[in-house]
């Protein structure tokens, strides 16, 4: 994360750019590197949106990925192009899930896994492309019978069959497909569907490092490269009103400075927002019904690892992937069901990963020789339905149900294993929808702006377009909600980019 001072609002600007999360960032970069002028207005007093690091405990040195946590489909490409160096490490171990009093490593594979691995690269590659008919994408996949399982047909049966009369095994694959996403793999909406595929194709792969010094190292690099190359960064810089006509467009925004509303002309409107916060602010009806969000995001510091129930597995390993907790299949749909209806899930599917077994830097020196460690956790199927009559209630109350389902699988309770801060404080931060809103501008606080799309034009007009364009041509998206964002990924930025620049591929 970092933090500008605050700089006098110019009252045009070539370019400006609503909002300073990574792939704000990225555009930024990318623009100013080809001679063109841009502001950049971030409402909030960091850079980084929801890929930052930063200690949520005063006088606890340690610099966690706050929101967003591993990397996958952030192309290498991008950060060379920009000059950026975008360290990952691979977790020793993919998975873990403990059973009963034993537990599994890894990720069951399938010849339908295999399939997607094989036509992976191809669909990755054409996301910084301009976008294809379905039919040539699927052309280009090569498989038509693997894109229709992936593509056409809910998920679940897919899935269902590859792993038959295994719970376990399905559930584990399956969070690919939901995480970050209310729904079910059987939904005809196929929603599941595209959560799966960007979740399986990342880096042609599907592989989701760790990003060394943690995200804020990444969004850092990145303001670092925008700013290098004569962007200017503007924090505290809320954007409020947005209005276009045939000369351009007029963006009002919160002055820094004074805290007075100011006018910024532009040519064009790049919004890092999400495409409802964008409907708003040019005070047009939204588009599409909005978004919701369905997890809570919980930060551990903690003294030591918990022991876990089977004492043969040390926790060091258990820990370093991605560590799976009443994920089995049937306690997924159990949870979507009961939190569909409107209530807390008896038992709350998450899962957690170690950040400080991959990359000790993100603790202080002090901590690190204690042999302290940080925790994520990310449970799903808590919607914010859930949250919005009584958010701090039902933030206490949601992780108290998280905690006491990871609690379930551990041979100790996790509190027992819990720093506490110089004030005494549990070192356990909670973030659920409500607060993503309120701190980060996501709607409904949904992860990925809205519900993630089709990585494939679905009109004709579409076709030969970047996914990034709006019923304005001065006004673009270069968010997570553009079509084909969602994730660390640096690609609807770039593609913003490159609309106005005007490549065709
Ligand atoms: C808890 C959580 C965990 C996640 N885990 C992962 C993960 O492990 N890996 C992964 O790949 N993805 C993950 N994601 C998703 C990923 O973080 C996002 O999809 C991605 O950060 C979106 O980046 P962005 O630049 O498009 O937008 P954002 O990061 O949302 O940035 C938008 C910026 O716009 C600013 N803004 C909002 N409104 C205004 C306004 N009116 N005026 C000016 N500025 C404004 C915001 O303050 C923010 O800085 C996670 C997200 C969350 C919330």
């Amino acid at each position: 994360m970092s933090t500008e001072a605050a700089a006098p609002l110019p009252d045009r600007a070539g370019i400006v750019i609503a909002g300073g999360g990574h792939n704000g960032l990225v555009a930024a970069a990318y623009l100013a590197r080809a001679g063109r002028d841009v502001l950049l207005l971030e409402a909030s007093g960091a850079l980084g949106g929801a890929a930052v690091s930063s200690s949520p405990w005063p006088g606890v040195d340690v610099r966690l990925s706050r929101y967003s946590y591993l990397v996958s489909l952030f192309p290498r490409w991008i950060a060379a192009d920009l000059g950026v160096e975008l360290e990952l490490v691979r977790r020793r171990v993919p998975a873990y899930t403990p059973v009963g009093d034993g537990g599994v490593f890894g990720v069951p594979g399938s010849p339908f896994a295999d399939a997607v691995a094989r036509l992976a690269p191809a669909v990755f590659a054409s996301l910084t492309e301009p976008l294809r008919s379905e039919a040539d994408l699927r052309a280009l996949a090569g498989d038509d019978a693997t894109w229709d399982a992936l593509v056409r047909r809910p998920l679940g049966a897919t899935l269902r069959a590859a792993h038959a009369g295994d719970d376990v095994g399905l559930g584990i694959v399956a969070t690919d497909a939901l995480i970050g996403t209310f729904t079910s793999i059987d939904d005809p909406a196929r929603l599941a569907n595209r959560c799966f595929l960007y979740h399986v194709i990342g880096g042609g792969t599907g592989d989701w490092d760790v990003p060394v010094g943690g995200m804020g190292a990444v969004t850092g690099a990145l303001a670092g490269a925008a700013r290098a190359a004569g962007a200017r960064l503007v924090t505290g810089a809320r954007v409020t009103a947005v209005a276009s006509d045939a000369d351009g467009v007029a963006v009002t925004v919160t002055d820094p400075a004074t805290g007075a509303a100011r006018s910024v002309a532009a040519d064009r409107l790049l919004a890092n927002l999400a495409p409802h916060v964008l409907d708003r602010l040019r005070g047009r009806p939204a588009a599409a019904p909005a978004p919701e969000g369905a997890q809570l995001k919980v930060n551990l510091l903690l003294a030591r690892l918990p022991r876990l129930r089977d004492p043969a597995v040390d926790p060091a390993d258990a820990f370093a992937g991605t560590f799976h907790v009443n994920e089995s299949a049937s306690q997924l749909d159990a949870a979507y069901a009961q939190a569909a209806a409107g209530r807390i899930p008896d038992v709350v599917p998450c899962e957690i990963y170690c950040h400080s077994l991959s990359d000790p830097t993100i603790l202080g020196p002090d901590l690190r020789a204690a042999g302290a460690h940080t925790l994520t956790c990310f449970a799903l199927h808590l919607p914010a339905r859930l949250f919005t009559a009584d958010p701090e209630g039902a933030r206490e109350a949601t992780l108290a149900a998280t905690l006491a389902s990871l609690d379930s699988v551990l041979a100790e309770p996790i509190t027992d294993c819990v720093l506490r801060g110089p004030d005494g404080a549990p070192c356990v931060e909670a973030r659920s929808p409500v607060d993503l809103e309120r701190d980060l501008g996501l709607p409904g606080g949904h992860i990925f702006h809205r519900d993630l799309q089709w990585p494939f034009a679905e009109t004709e007009a579409e076709v030969g377009t970047w996914g990034v364009e709006t019923d304005d041509p001065r006004i673009l998206l270069c968010g997570a909600g553009a079509r084909r964002g969602g994730g660390v990924s640096g690609i609807p930025g770039h593609n913003a980019a490159m609309a106005v620049l005007g490549r065709t591929g």
